[in-house]
């Protein structure tokens, strides 16, 4: 889109939380001349520390580091990441084998502690011009006055703000969108997933270097379960380990500290002497859940619209929902820009972003079933081996899926299409194979030439 910043004008935009989408953009529209009120429900995470101090990391992948560097973040945040080559697998029997995810070190993924980032994103900005209003959660709106209402959590004392138009990047529980709720209907709906998680930490080695090998996204994969494991900057590795709500084992049948040192015992023996401190951290940290939030609509003709998790949380196992809210956030800019009014704005912003946000919601969810079940499957691991070298013979028309979503900024709609079609074509050409020695190349090329037309990698 094109960008008018040097011309003068009074656009006003109220945005409601500042985690990460509503930092990253706000700074994209005060840079085009934006004038950005950012009202956050929590304290000041710089003043107060981050909240509660629990040491959540995320992956960061190319479309975040693209909005990223749009905002002039991207050299800041990278100086706390953890480059992470790819799936360290580990297996019961405590063999491991690294699976890389792209093709060297310059396709990788980003470790990066949430709480590091925020505080980033936060200065950023702020020096950018933003202003940022902590300890006011919304509360309520009335959209035909256009006054927001907010409660300080301190004191419960509202506060009444006149706005012209609310971004909602108040994530998956949005206030504002429940606000909106009661004056339209967004076609709202949650598919909870039956699992959960909770998280555990691996502290530093004695010598205070990292226990496990540090550029590597650690999976524990056993079937209807698994553990992660994402490195920290400071030596930590944060466990996330997902859990059936019900059956056995689950969330139902592993109730206490001690129930989590028999599974891990039974299952996780290689993760269980990294972890001192398992029994706490099962007991005290809370069990996080798991769902998929549809809507269909996301705006509220001039007077709102959702951006991020508040508009389409996802599960996280394509660890795309942040990369996903920021790419939203440049999307919603650039519309911005670009549209003669807010009403049309917030409605190309929705027509671009609603399919591509379906697409990664449904990818993440097969992510899942891929994570825990199918890394240490033959038929998998064969049909991954032939995805790897039809990548190398045939750069423009074979990107494999996880590629297009984690290394390029193809719409996700695309990279989910063009996935299914490339999987089809795996499943065909590796039938009745058990390695790739048997393939008939001239055939395997073929197939690729006349079955996928080629890519454009730079959409
Ligand atoms: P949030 O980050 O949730 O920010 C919302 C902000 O709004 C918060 O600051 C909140 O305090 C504030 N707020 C809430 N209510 C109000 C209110 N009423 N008034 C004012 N402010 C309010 N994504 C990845 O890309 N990679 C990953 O590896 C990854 N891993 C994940 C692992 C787990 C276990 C989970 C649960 C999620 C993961 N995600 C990952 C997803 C990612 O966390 C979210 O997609 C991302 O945080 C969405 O950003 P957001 O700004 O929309 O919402």
């Amino acid at each position: 889109g094109k960008s008018n910043v040097t011309e003068p004008h009074n656009r006003h935009i109220t945005i409601i939380g500042a985690g990460l989408a509503g930092a990253v953009l706000a700074t994209l529209l005060v840079q085009r001349g934006w004038r950005v009120d950012v009202y956050e429900k929590r304290g000041d995470p710089r003043v107060q520390g981050y909240g509660g101090g629990r040491s959540i990391n995320l992956a960061l992948a190319e479309r975040g580091r693209h909005a990223l560097r749009l905002a002039g973040a991207d050299e800041s945040v990278m100086r706390h990441a953890v480059m992470m080559r790819g799936r360290m697998v580990h297996f019961l029997d405590g063999r491991t084998d690294l699976q890389r995810y792209g093709r060297d070190d310059s396709e990788v993924i980003w470790s990066v502690h949430r709480g590091e980032l925020n505080v980033v994103l936060l200065d950023i900005a702020e020096r950018a011009g933003v202003r940022l209003h902590f300890d006011r959660g919304l509360r309520d709106v009335d959209f035909d006055a256009r006054i927001a209402t907010f409660t300080d959590p301190r004191d419960g004392s509202a506060h009444q703000v006149a706005f012209e138009s609310l971004v909602g990047a108040d994530g998956a529980g949005s206030s504002l969108r429940a606000a909106m709720t009661k004056r339209t209907d967004l076609g709202e709906r949650t598919e909870l997933l039956g699992h959960s998680y909770k998280e555990l930490e691996i502290p530093p080695a004695a010598d205070g270097s990292f226990p496990i090998e540090p550029n590597a996204l650690h999976i524990w994969p056993r079937g209807r379960y698994m553990c992660i494991a994402l490195p920290n900057d400071e030596r930590t590795f944060t466990v996330t380990l997902f859990l059936p709500n019900e059956g056995n084992p689950s969330f139902a049948t592993i109730r206490n500290g001690a129930d989590a040192r028999a599974l891990f015992e039974r299952d996780f023996a290689d993760a269980l002497p990294l972890i001192p401190d398992l029994e706490r951290d099962f007991e005290q940290n809370p069990t996080g859940l798991l769902a998929t939030l549809y809507l269909d609509r996301w705006h509220f003709d001039d007077r709102a619209v959702l951006v991020g998790d508040a508009a389409h949380a996802m599960v996280p196992f394509h660890g795309q929902g942040m990369n996903c809210a920021f790419e939203d956030c440049v999307a919603l800019a650039e519309h911005l820009d670009a549209q003669p009014d807010l009403a049309s704005a917030y409605a190309a912003f929705q027509a671009e972003r609603l399919p591509n946000a379906r697409a990664i919601q449904a990818m993440a969810l097969e992510n899942y079933l891929e994570m825990r079940d199918r890394v240490d499957d033959d038929d998998y691991l064969l049909q991954r081996a032939l995805e790897r070298k039809l990548a190398e013979r045939h750069p423009a028309h074979f990107v494999p899926r996880y590629s297009m979503v984690t290394f390029q900024r193809v719409p996700y709609a695309t990279a989910y299409e063009r996935g299914r079609q490339q999987r089809e074509l795996l499943i065909e050409l590796t039938r009745g194979h058990h390695s790739l020695d048997t393939l008939d190349w001239h055939a395997v090329d073929a197939a690729v030439h006349a079955r996928l037309s080629p890519l454009s990698v730079d959409a």
